[in-house]
């Protein structure tokens, strides 16, 4: 044991230390919020619960089956079926196994068609795991609770044009994606309430 160790031993420097650190800590300024009063900024790039995207003008989702989001999540979560019809892919099911996925985006940088988002939502834990697993319907059904409560007219997530990429490299899509209107498919929802109801 070296001189210093046996003197720190001797002193209890270290203890001190520690002391010295607490007292100084109990006269700083807490950095705990009283959640869920305060709340805390949520930044771009946040990764919350996993929503497909809707056309805002179709109402439907943008997706058009093209697999790369299952080729690139690392923990195999995203599963997808679909149907071939004349000229047309169709997504008949979209499951994402949200208590599998680790969060990376990668599935959200792949889409061509930015057809899928992890949204800001982070307020969905469950005790039964079955209801982290999203379906199709439940994927729409989270972009529309995102996007009620989003507070601004159009939506751009940052992983739907990656920076370090080469951007001649995305596909055209990705390339001319500009913000969606979140406002006209909100009015859209409201119009087909109004009509039932009447
Ligand atoms: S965020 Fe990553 S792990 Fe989760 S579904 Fe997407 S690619 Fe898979
Ligand atoms: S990468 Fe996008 S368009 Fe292709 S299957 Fe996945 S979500 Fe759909």
């Amino acid at each position: 044991m070296k001189l210093r160790e046996i003197i720190n031993k001797i002193f209890l420097i270290e203890i001190f230390k520690g002391l010295f650190l607490t007292l100084r800590m109990l006269f700083s300024k807490p950095v705990t919020i009283q959640y869920p009063l305060q709340r805390r900024k949520i930044y771009p790039g946040f990764r919350g619960r996993h929503a497909l995207v809707r056309d805002p003008f179709t109402g439907n989702e943008k997706c058009i089956g093209c697999m790369r989001c299952t080729s690139v999540c690392p923990s195999r979560c995203i599963y997808i079926k679909r149907e071939k019809t004349e000229n047309k892919m169709i997504v008949t099911d979209y499951v994402i196994d949200a208590s599998r996925c680790i969060f990376c985006a990668y599935c959200v940088e792949a889409c061509p068609v930015c057809a899928l988002v992890l949204t800001e939502d982070f307020e969905y834990s469950d005790y039964m795991r079955k209801n982290l697993i999203f379906n199709k319907e439940q994927l729409l059904k989270n972009w529309d609770e995102f996007a009620s409560k989003w507070p601004y007219d159009v939506y751009f997530n940052k992983f739907w044009q990656p920076p370090g990429i080469d951007p001649s490299r995305w596909p055209k899509t990705k390339r001319e994606q500009k913000p969606i209107p979140i406002k006209r498919f909100v009015e859209i929802k409201k119009e087909e309430s109004d009509e039932s109801s009447s």
